[in-house]
This record gives structure tokens, sequence and C-alpha cells, in this order.
């Protein structure tokens, strides 16, 4: 008979390490703890979860639209939290332009009534993260910024901020999903054949709100339809508003930083939204207008790019050459989200991209059988390891340069070509 030790010793415990406790990090940690990996979240950030540290959090949208692409991946790894993640979305059917002469023209998404949903950012990611913590294997690390990476040493570099100390912890695979200006990617960079550049586009966006109205009982009220994504097209800049459960709408003004730098005093400001926007301004409010352009920040628009080398107007990444292998090195290392692909907002498919690269590594690990608990034999489980994530860069390059550049020339769709004739329904229903 075997000794019990014997039996219990063959499966391995493989440790993941996560840079960064954004919506794609947390996903990726549900994934691999779920396929039996140990895993471990470093995020710069204090816990978002803090009532103390929201307001530093909120860095970029208050909400933001979710589609089937990001449902189907949340459903692919955990099908209890999508759904819970979907009571709390409010669907938009529709586009629903604000013209210039005051006139509304709704435009379906979907002849079938399919839709994009609206959902508030902190409160998806706070859940992700929640989901995450929720499995025994996860454990994260706040204030935790990672500095540096030896991908061969499998030593990642993070400094504790609450110790104030620089600490080293080892990694059997390290996962950076840690945004746009990822130190993963950076440090990738030293291993992988990488080319890099990157570009700003000409247009800023600043949030503003549209408060809940009051019914006549009192109880707030949409002052706009929920159902739909409104936007007010004004050729080079628009104004968005997506709605939130509290009946409000969150504005973001998006607009080259030339016509912005018109907009310093409070007349200026006013004026120029009472001759572009009457209508939004009777909703936000001419204090709420003003406070908002006080206090929000004016943000830039970057864009990540993974490809040859083609720049345009806006922030681009590349990795080209036939032997590159762009998003991982070896058995070691992956971007993925914004870390590989930042993208413009205005397909509304940043995030939920994100979200499926973890749907697509998940499906590739699975089919080239990576798993901690069946593969006794160390040599290959990293084989295997590295043979998918290859796979991963091989097959995802093209759909992330697509969706990137959809994003780019949704642009002018959303605040041009919505006011031509021809646009009574949205081609496609995976976008804003
Ligand atoms: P992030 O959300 O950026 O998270 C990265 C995390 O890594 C952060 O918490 C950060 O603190 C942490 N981090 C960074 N560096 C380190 C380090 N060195 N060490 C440790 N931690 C680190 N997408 C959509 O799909 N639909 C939308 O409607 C939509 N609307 C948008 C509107 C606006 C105005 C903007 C700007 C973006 C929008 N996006 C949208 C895009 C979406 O916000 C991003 O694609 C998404 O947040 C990317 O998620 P992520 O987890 O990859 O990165």
């Amino acid at each position: 008979m075997m000794p019990t030790a014997e039996l219990d010793t063959p499966t391995m415990t493989r440790k993941l390490i996560v840079v960064g406790a954004g919506p794609v990090g947390c996903l990726a940690a549900m994934s691999f703890a779920k396929m039996g990996w140990s895993v471990e979240i470093y995020e710069a950030r204090p816990d978002m979860r803090l009532p103390s540290s929201r307001a530093a959090a909120q860095q970029r949208s208050i909400n933001l639209a979710i589609s089937s692409r990001g449902i189907a991946a949340m459903q692919a790894i955990d099908p209890a939290a999508a759904s819970r993640f979907l009571d709390n979305v409010i669907p938009m059917r529709g586009r629903m332009i604000h013209n210039s002469n005051g006139n509304l023209d709704s435009q379906p998404y979907d002849r079938d009534g399919q839709c994009i949903n609206s959902i508030d950012r902190a409160l998806l990611n706070q859940g992700l993260l929640d989901e995450a913590l929720a499995l025994r294997s996860v454990r994260a690390f706040f204030h935790h910024k990672v500095v540096s990476i030896d991908f061969d040493g499998r030593v990642i570099s993070v400094l504790d901020a609450n110790a104030g100390e620089q600490v080293e912890k080892r990694f059997d695979l390290c996962i950076g999903a840690d945004g746009s200006y990822s130190v993963v990617r950076r440090q990738l960079m030293r291993v992988v054949r990488m080319d890099f550049g990157q570009e700003y586009i000409p247009d800023d966006y600043i949030e503003l709100k549209i408060p809940p109205g009051r019914d006549d009982h009192d109880k707030p009220t949409f002052l706009l339809d929920p159902n739909h994504l409104h936007i007010w097209p004004r050729h080079s800049f628009m104004l968005i508003a997506l709605p939130n459960r509290d009946k409000s709408f969150t504005c973001t003004l998006f607009a080259p930083t030339t016509e912005f730098e018109k907009l310093l005093h409070a007349d200026q400001i006013l004026s120029w939204f009472r001759t572009q926007f009457p209508d939004a301004l009777e909703f936000i409010g001419t204090d709420g207008l003003l406070n908002s352009f006080q206090r929000n920040p004016r943000n830039p628009l970057v864009s990540i790019k993974v490809c040859t080398l083609i720049l345009t107007s806006y922030f681009i990444v590349f990795f080209p050459g036939p032997q590159a292998k762009p998003y991982h090195y070896k058995d070691r290392a992956i971007i993925l989200g914004d870390a590989a692909h930042a993208m413009v907002p205005f397909y509304g498919q940043g995030l939920n991209c994100g979200l499926e690269d973890v749907r697509v590594l998940t499906a590739l690990l699975h089919e080239a059988g990576v798993d901690p608990a069946t593969v006794r034999d160390p040599d290959v489980f990293d084989r295997r390891l590295s043979e998918a994530l290859c796979r991963y860069s091989e097959s995802r390059h093209e759909d992330l340069v697509a969706i990137n550049d959809l994003a780019m020339d949704n642009y002018a769709e959303m605040r041009h070509s919505v006011t031509t004739p021809g646009h009574k329904l949205k081609r496609m229903v995976d976008s804003v």
C-alpha cells in the first residue's frame, strides 16, 4: 500500500501573482484560483472598499457600459457572480440623440432588443474583488506597488507603503493587469522583443452629473429616459450621459483641449453650455455644472495598441515581427486588459475586452491541460503553460488591434455621424 504522504504530495502548488486589483486583475485572480492556483494580488492603491479610499479609486468614469462581451467573460469564470452583477445594471437599448435644434432621435442598438448595460464602475470593481477574495486561495495586498520584476529569477519587487519597505515575492506566473501605464509591460519590454510608441488624442474629458429629479410623491426620478445612452453630438465634441441606479446620470464631456481652453471662467462655461447643450444644462443645473468644472479632473485619453508600426493620432504600443510574442514571456508572464491594449472609450469596449482576455486565456489553459491538480511533472506543466501563453499571443492579437481601431473610429461616429440620415439602427449592439 502506498504511504499517505506519497498519495498527497503529487499535486503542485503553483503561485500566481496578479499586479493590479482592477476589474481585469480581479477576474483573472478568480479564474486562476478556480483552476487550483494560489493567487496573490498586489495593488498600488489603498483598498477601494474602504470609504476613505473611494474618491481616490474613482479616477475614471463613474459608470461604464458593459456588453455581452464582458458578461460572457464573467459568466465563463463564475456564472453566479455574473448574474449578481446583472442584477445591478441598467439596460440601454439604444442611443438617444439630442440634436442642436432640441429634437430627440432614438436609435435602437438592435432589432431584437439586445442592449448594452450601464453599471457603476466602483460596484463592479469592488464586487469582483469581493468575489475573488471569497475564494480561499486568493489574497490581496493593498498599498503594494510593484516596482520591478526579474522574470527569469521569478521574483517581483514590491514597495510596501504600509511598512515603508521594499519586499521581494516569488511567483510561478505573473499577470500584469496594471492598466495603461503598466510596469509589468515595461519590465517585459526588457526581455521580449517589443517596440513601443505612444500618442495622446487631442481630446480631454470631464465628468458632470445630472442629479435625480423628484416625482409628485417627492421620490427620486430619472430626468431622462434611463434605457438610452444619451448623446449630444456637436461634430468636433460631444456630451454623453449614462444612467445610474440612484436615478442620476453621469455625463462625460469629450472635447479637444483647444475647446476646453476657452472654458476658463464661469461665464465662459455657462455661455458655451447655453449655446451647445441648453437642454442638458437645464438638467445639470448651473451650480452643478460650475462645481463639476471646478472640482472634477480633466483627463487625457490614451490608446495603447499592440500592432505593427502604424502611428496614428493616438497612443500606440506595438510589438512587431513574426517571431514576436507580444503579450507574454515564456511560461512566466502575460499582460491583460489595459496593460496590453488600453483604448479610447468611444466603443465602450476597453473593459469588456479586458474581461474577454481572461476568458480567452482561461479557455486556452484548459485546452492545453494546464492543471496544477492533475499535472504532476513540473516540466510538463511549464511546457504546457508556455504553449498556452504563446497561443494566446498569437490568437488574440488581431482581435485586439481590430477593436482598438473600432474604438477610435467610433468617436467620429458618436460625435458626428449619428446626426446624419441612415443611423436609425445602430449596426452592432456590442458598442455604444
Ligand atoms: P485598470 O482599471 O486601470 O486597473 C489597473 C490597476 O492596477 C489599478 O487599480 C492600479 O492602481 C493598479 N496598478 C497600476 N500600477 C501598479 C503597480 N505598479 N503595482 C500595483 N498595482 C498597480 N470600458 C468599457 O468596457 N466600457 C465603457 O463604457 C468604458 N468607459 C470608459 C470611460 C472612460 C472615460 C474611460 C477613461 C475608460 C472607459 N472604459 C470603458 C475603459 C475601462 O475603464 C478600462 O478598459 C478598464 O478599467 C481596464 O481595466 P484594467 O483592470 O485592465 O485596468
